[in-house]
């Protein structure tokens, strides 16, 4: 993400400020847009003020979208029946979710530095492959198709 600004009155740190400016109306866009600003400047909180103080926006930006996220559907035939004992009986302190469902399980992708020593080599694959296509959720699902990418592991 960019760097994002904002500015903030320098008498009382409010945000409810800016400059003076006029409108203009845009035909192509049906409505008034910025015709453009003056040197002068208010703040609503303390009155009327000479400056504004630029600084970054820490402030987490209000989304205007849903934020969607990418799960990655690969058959429970990607890792071996071992794993997928292992993950139905909740074993293994991974740090990684495992959440069962009526088709199998979600798994959340760890970091690829937080790969734990003993992740067994068919599950690490899938994560590897995850990773690689952006995806942040494994749902290991006992319909769908098998993935030409991976391993298949009949059982
Ligand atoms: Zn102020």
């Amino acid at each position: 993400m960019t760097n994002r600004i904002t500015y903030r009155c320098p008498n009382c740190g409010g945000q409810d400020c800016g400059w003076d400016a006029y409108a203009v109306w845009d035909d192509a866009e049906q409505m008034m847009a910025l015709g453009g600003a003056y040197d002068e400047m208010w703040c609503s909180d303390c009155g009327e003020l000479k400056s504004l103080d630029l600084m970054p926006l820490a402030e987490q930006p209000v989304l205007t979208r849903p934020m969607l996220l990418q799960v990655l559907d690969l058959s429970t035939g990607h890792v071996t029946k071992e794993v997928m004992d292992r993950l139905y009986d909740h074993q293994g302190n991974w740090p990684f979710s495992v959440k069962i469902d009526p088709y199998g399980c979600f798994l959340s992708v760890p970091d690829v530095d937080t790969d734990p020593a003993d992740l067994p080599p068919s599950l690490a694959q899938c994560f590897q492959y995850a990773r690689s296509i952006g995806a942040v959720y494994i749902h290991f699902d006992r319909d769908a198709r098998r993935d030409e990418t991976l391993p298949f592991y009949s059982w």
